[in-house]
């Protein structure tokens, strides 16, 4: 049985006071919380989140990660850097890091591969844009995202991941896949998966995001191929997060 996440991604938003105010509704909600829970937020917070944080069952980590160790890479952030705060999640390839700063498949992979070689948990985003939907794509553009990680990592990798279905057209946009269509694609990732190691297809947790919300998270997380969610504006809002959180339950 896989145990199913709710993540928060907080995109750049926040601040240290309106953090604090909302960390300290989740930390009182967590012991009430049905699935695991993790926030991932932007670098300058860590140090908050972890003061927050550590000694309860939430758990944090950052939205991007180099693929160097270290060296001149300026405004750049090592993973070595996230375990210095405790994080156990980075996001990659989320589709803002391909679209808005041309992250292509073969540097989300190495920032995939940059991750775990620090023990970090990659979650890593796939998705197709509206028009690769329209244009019957999208499995194809999935696949092809996830097979750049594989090809690099190996298969093996992706037991000590998180896969995370998130199609362009629902993040933030307010229009999310219908149950039907995101347990479709869940399905094929993981049939992708099954493909090289059945054990590891039945254990990977593949989580759906896009406009997740307290009103629609729980039909989507009852989906057969669904572990969870990826959260994005309604992470920001303590009483939404922690409703989607109980929707997993
Ligand atoms: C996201 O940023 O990963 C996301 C899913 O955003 P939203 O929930 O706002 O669509």
């Amino acid at each position: 049985m896989r145990k199913k996440i709710v993540a928060g991604n907080w995109k750049m938003h926040g601040s240290l006071q309106g953090n604090a105010a909302l960390l300290d509704r989740l930390v009182a909600a967590a012991p009430t919380l049905p699935c695991e829970v993790a926030i991932c937020v932007p670098y300058p917070y860590l140090a908050q989140v972890q003061a927050k944080l550590t000694g309860t069952p939430l758990l944090w980590g950052a939205q991007s990660v180099s693929e160097h160790a270290s060296g001149a890479f300026t405004a750049e952030v090592s993973a070595s850097m996230l375990c210095d705060f405790a994080c156990r999640y980075v996001l990659v390839g989320h589709s803002e890091r391909r679209q808005l700063f041309g992250e292509s498949d073969a540097v989300v992979a190495a920032k995939f591969v940059a991750a775990q070689k620090s023990g970090l948990v990659p979650v890593l985003c796939l998705g197709e844009t509206l028009a690769e939907r329209e244009a019957g794509q999208t499995m194809n553009v999935v696949s092809r995202q996830l097979a750049a990680v594989i090809d690099l990592a190996g298969v093996g990798a992706l037991a000590t991941s998180v896969l995370a279905y998130e199609p362009v057209w629902a993040i933030g946009t307010g229009v999310t896949a219908s149950p039907a269509q995101a347990q479709e694609v869940h399905a094929a990732i993981r049939a992708q998966v099954a493909g090289l190691d059945g054990g590891l297809a039945n254990g990977l947790r593949i989580l759906y995001g896009g406009s997740v919300k307290a009103q629609n998270a729980a039909e989507l997380f009852a989906q057969g191929d669904i572990d969870g969610g990826l959260i994005g504006g309604a992470a920001l809002v303590a009483d939404d997060f922690i409703a989607i959180c109980q929707a997993a339950g």
